[in-house]
């Protein structure tokens, strides 16, 4: 499927597709984004320029055609596109400026129009672009997977967590989502009256995850510590192969009652 964009970051919109609202006389055949006059307009999809010229009421034009068939239009421009009638066009590449050239403009801003005709900038059939550009948006990117040296060598992968428990019950829940890894916790180092208590329940569970998925496994594990003494919590991953990655960690440490 072809994937679109909204020309610009910033949401603001004066006039929605089929607008009636005064002075207009028929309904609006487009969207218009105000700009800064001279604000890059990209386009809004791949494709081709089909059409660049200049009319008295939308002023300086230019038309892409995409691969699905679409034609997105860019009217009342700063000047004529610096592009050329043929020239590929990528999603996000430059294609004209904002300007506020043609009758049917009071002030800078993009009349942005969809159509399944080359000229349907003009006439002819258009629809509201809102929603086909927000149907066929880039699909996310998966999460970044943790770097493999930040834990392959000594397993750390986050800050130990200090709890206490007035019951001596704690439960310890580790989602994540990799491949050829395991993650592993330990519970150490509680000072009392000065002294280091070490390695209670070092690496006693483990979840192991084995293929590649987006989709997160999760493992809890309830633990016994002293009562209402502070223990600390160290969850660390291991590579147990090349390539191995974990990703989107989520660590809760928690008293049970
Ligand atoms: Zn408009």
């Amino acid at each position: 499927m072809t994937q679109y964009q909204l020309p610009f970051d910033n949401p603001a919109l004066w006039d929605g597709f089929g607008s009636t609202q005064p002075p207009r006389t028929n309904p609006h055949r487009g969207l218009d984004f105000p700009q800064a006059g001279g604000t890059p307009i990209p386009s809004i999809a791949d494709g081709t320029i089909s059409y660049k010229g200049s009319s008295s009421v939308l002023g300086q034009v230019t038309v892409v055609e995409h691969p699905d068939g679409m034609f997105s239009g860019y009217s009342h421009s700063w000047n004529a596109s610096p592009l050329n009638v043929g020239d590929p066009v990528a999603r996000g590449q430059i294609v004209n400026y904002v300007g506020t050239s043609g009758s049917a403009s009071t002030g800078n801003h993009l009349h942005l129009t969809l159509s399944v005709e080359r000229l349907g900038v003009y006439s002819g059939q258009v629809q509201d672009p809102y929603p086909y550009i927000m149907d066929r948006l880039e699909p996310d990117p998966p999460p970044e997977p943790v770097a493999s040296d930040l834990w392959t060598t000594d397993g750390a992968l986050r800050p130990s967590t200090t709890i206490t428990s007035a019951s001596g019950l704690i439960r310890i829940t580790v989602s994540a989502y990799g491949a050829g890894a395991l993650v592993t916790y330990s519970i150490a180092g509680v000072r009392d009256r000065g002294e280091a208590i070490a390695n209670w329940a070092a690496k006693t569970a483990e979840l192991l995850l084995t293929d590649v998925s987006e989709a997160s496994t999760s493992r809890t594990w309830i633990q016994f510590i002293p009562q209402n003494v502070a223990a600390t919590v160290r969850v660390e991953c291991y590579g147990l192969r090349p390539g191995a990655f974990v990703a989107s960690p989520l660590i809760v440490v928690e008293a049970v009652a």
